[in-house]
């Protein structure tokens, strides 16, 4: 199907993939509701294209689980009224005026051909209703509740479809692959939301990037964060600075059960130290 690659949940769910993204799909009597919007907005436009088109669904509510660019920059293509948390949108805004001017983007569309193709008419779309904490939908008979977790950035938030057992995750969980944790995220915070999933009533989660998994890889991603958190505590009161911290740490703390990403790793005790410290060296 122009060749995007779609994964079939079951009749109401599918995940739709595009460059390493995970778009969400819930169908329901010829409506759809749209979990992320990918970073490419002419791919994201296929997205729609395809509903209209093979599944005969008008995009009724695109959801963003939070502010990154590649959950938010796709928002332009889908016309359709958009939903976050509150959070999400202040930190949107005041992007604009920081990581998101324009000369900033250019400067990422010189280094990437594929950007300056797709981000050729970018217009940087905002949510139009917003949640402080939590919002119960109901979404042509099927239950939703938007809630704000925190932990990968200060707006993260979840879609949850109780009545399905199935969650929508944003990048508080990845799917059998190395997660990351940027300078804008919060690492306890991060393991008190995935600690929240495990307590939920879920047997189906779609992350925001990777494989659809269960909470095993939850459980997983608990171990890594905990293991990565005491690591640079201990470390950090033993007077060592970040770059030694960093060289003992790359051989540690790994996650288990998933394939190695050094650089992602490296990143994540990066920004697991700078939150200790207060400061990035
Ligand atoms: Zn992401």
């Amino acid at each position: 199907m122009n060749n995007l690659d779609i994964e079939k949940i079951n009749d109401q769910f599918y995940v739709i993939r595009i460059k390493g993204c995970n778009i969400g799909v819930c169908i329901k009597n010829k409506s759809a509701l749209i979990i992320d919007s990918g970073f490419l907005p002419k791919k994201s436009a296929l997205v729609k294209k395809i509903l209209e088109e093979n599944f005969n669904s008008k995009i009724k509510l695109l959801f963003n689980t939070h502010y990154h660019s590649d959950h938010t920059f796709g928002n332009q293509s889908f016309e359709c009224p958009i939903l976050a948390s509150e959070t999400c949108k202040n930190i949107m805004k005041e992007n604009l005026t920081t990581f998101w001017t324009p000369l900033e983007i250019k400067k990422d569309m010189e280094e990437d051909t594929l950007l300056s193709e797709e981000w050729e008419n970018l217009k940087i779309t905002f949510p139009t209703m917003t949640f402080k904490n939590k919002k119960t939908y109901n979404f042509k008979g099927i239950r939703v509740i938007f809630q704000r977790l925190g932990g990968h950035t200060k707006g993260s938030s979840i879609a949850y479809f109780p009545d399905y057992g199935l969650i929508f995750s944003g990048d508080i969980v990845f799917g059998e692959i190395y997660p990351i944790l940027l300078y804008d995220g919060n690492p306890l915070k991060l393991v008190k939301a995935l600690q929240k999933i495990t307590g939920m009533d879920v047997d189906i989660i779609i992350p925001g990037h990777g494989t659809t998994c269960d909470k095993s890889m939850v459980g997983m991603l608990v171990e890594y964060w905990q293991s990565l958190i005491s690591g640079c505590k201990k470390l950090i009161v033993s007077d060592l600075n970040n770059e030694e911290i960093k060289g003992i740490l790359v051989n540690r703390c790994h996650l288990q059960g998933v394939p190695m990403n050094m650089r992602r790793h490296r990143i994540n005790i990066g920004s697991v130290l700078k939150f200790f410290r207060g400061f990035s060296t």
